[in-house]
């Protein structure tokens, strides 16, 4: 398996914007063969999370650990090095560039996508090209996209472009994979497919962290369930507990 989870963790996170409290001591952890869902209203902070722990904006206070490393006080690079990869919610890839080329240059870009385009054209890329070509073909044929290697990855209908995005991620075997909203806007089909693809990098010993409105996937899909609503973890535990909590169903689903 391409796959070797690292164990994150998340200690007393605390991030104000302004006046506004984002996020306020907020503890997690995700472990290798898990999937862990990060689930909440609009404005929960749920986004906020995520981007602290790719590095693009940092704790006020509290930790963020890889296999007991620091994370926190990293660039967004240095996190993607540390071995983490995530997903975005739009997936931003210039036009010109073939469904392989995206998944290859996933090397060199990091968590920049919006730098895909010039990393493309760098001698470095032109140099390493072979043996980053041959290794996003292994993942493209993970995730099922192998097929379409050549086509111009902006061409792609959205789902497939979201399976690209998973392909990316996952090139550098990272130790943890964040996917930021990653079923939104696929059809039914499509999100069956990702969540087996899913399921499949949990189960090859992966460390999953998703993002996701959609609560049925969630429930589906996830090991523990993490519920945020302004700024705070109101609670985490099983699907089997999440979907009974009174707490979630007014907080989240506002019933
Ligand atoms: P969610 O992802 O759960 O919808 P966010 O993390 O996007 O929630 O937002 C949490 C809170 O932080 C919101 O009140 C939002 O307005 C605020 N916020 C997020 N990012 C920024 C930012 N860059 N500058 C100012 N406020 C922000």
């Amino acid at each position: 398996p391409p796959y070797k989870g690292a164990t994150l963790r998340i200690r007393d996170v605390s991030k104000a914007f302004g006046g506004n409290q984002a996020l306020k001591d907020v503890s997690l952890e995700a472990l290798p063969g898990t999937v862990t869902a990060l689930i909440g209203p609009n404005g929960s902070g749920k986004t906020t999370l995520l981007n602290m722990v790719c590095g693009f904006y940092r704790t006020d206070s509290g930790e963020i650990t890889l296999d007991g490393a620091p994370l926190h006080g990293l660039t967004s690079d240095g996190v993607a090095r540390a071995g983490v990869a995530r997903t975005f919610q739009t997936p931003n890839i210039p036009a010109g560039v073939t469904v392989l080329e995206a998944v290859a240059s996933g090397r060199y870009t990091g968590h920049r996508t919006s730098v895909l385009a010039a990393v493309l054209r760098t001698p470095r890329f032109r140099r390493v090209r072979h043996e980053d070509l041959r290794e996003a073909e292994r993942m493209l044929a993970l995730v099922g996209l192998d097929h379409l290697r050549d086509t111009e990855a902006v061409s792609l209908p959205l789902g497939m472009r979201r399976l690209l995005e998973v392909a990316r991620a996952l090139i550098d075997a990272p130790g943890v994979l964040l996917l930021d909203e990653a079923a939104s806007g696929l059809d039914e089909h499509e999100v069956e497919r990702l969540a087996s693809l899913i399921r499949q990098i949990r189960d090859a010993g992966g460390t999953v962290v998703l993002v996701e409105h959609n609560f049925r996937l969630v429930l589906a899909l996830a090991d523990d369930i993490a519920v945020l609503a302004h700024g705070q973890l109101i609670t985490t535990g099983p699907p089997e507990a999440i979907e009974r909590d009174p707490r979630v169903l007014s907080e989240y689903l506002g019933v």
